[in-house]
């Protein structure tokens, strides 16, 4: 796999100077149990790699989370409340923007978590993932109220403050402008290594995380997930982290 020597190079950066690299996945939009479901966590439980999923308050049910119960190797996240749109376009979509006022959108935070809470116990990470990786930052002070104590987004605009970790995932794999195809190996390659210099160069204690959609995800888009993982755990300088160890550290 010449296309991963770019990787499996800055991997060994990291082994040489005795730093471990914290990697973590999360899959978004999981409502119920699916065939592409089954698939992930097959992948995840067959590499030991724990995937934080976020998913849809208002539209699952208890069938996911009977589904998940034995399944200790997928993390349960907030994804929003219904992955509704409220902007108008050509504004981008988003359902955690002002388009309302904040009082509405932050109750329906907080019945978001209870009511994954309900199905999922304490099985779930209370990290806030938004829709469309998109909130008002004026709303990120009221979450820790609202028993968030993490959110996760796209990106490195949105920062960590007091009682908020904020933990992001950095690499799309799926294009959803281009028909949810898996984008170019090489490119998502070649973005996780510079994501990777990066927080080399800060010191390396930001995790790079991974973002995937299970249920648009085709072979092309499980491959690389598989041949990631396969790479990462040849290297012994990566450690898959689960959400709870992300808020904690
Ligand atoms: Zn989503």
């Amino acid at each position: 796999m010449t296309l991963w020597q770019p990787l499996r190079d800055e991997l060994a950066r990291w082994r040489d100077a005795d730093r471990a690299v914290s990697l973590w996945l999360r899959d978004d939009d999981a409502i119920e149990p699916t065939p592409a479901l089954d698939r992930l966590a097959d992948l995840a439980c067959g590499h030991d790699v724990p995937v934080a999923l976020a998913i849809i308050p208002a539209r699952t049910a208890p069938a996911l989370a009977n589904r998940l119960a034995a399944e200790k190797i997928i993390h349960p996240v907030v994804h929003g409340w219904s992955h509704a749109n409220h902007a108008s376009p050509p504004e981008k979509k988003q359902e955690l923007g002002l388009h309302r006022p904040r009082d509405a959108v932050l109750s329906e935070l907080a019945r978001g978590l209870a009511r994954l809470r309900e199905f999922h116990g304490d099985r779930l990470t209370p990290m806030l993932v938004p829709p469309w990786n998109r909130i008002d930052p004026s709303l990120l002070d009221d979450l820790p109220a609202l028993g968030f104590t993490g959110l996760s987004a796209f990106g490195h605009k949105l920062t960590s403050r007091p009682g908020l970790a904020v933990v992001n995932t950095h690499i799309d794999i799926v294009d959803s402008r281009a028909g949810n195809r898996c984008r170019d190996h090489g490119t998502l390659i070649a973005g996780l290594v510079q994501e990777l210099q990066q927080a080399r160069a800060a010191g390396g204690r930001t995790p790079v995380g991974v973002l995937s959609h299970h249920l648009v995800s085709d072979d092309d888009a499980f491959r690389f997930l598989a041949d990631l993982f396969t790479i990462t755990a040849q290297s012994g300088a990566v450690s898959w982290r689960a959400p709870a160890e992300l808020l904690r550290a």
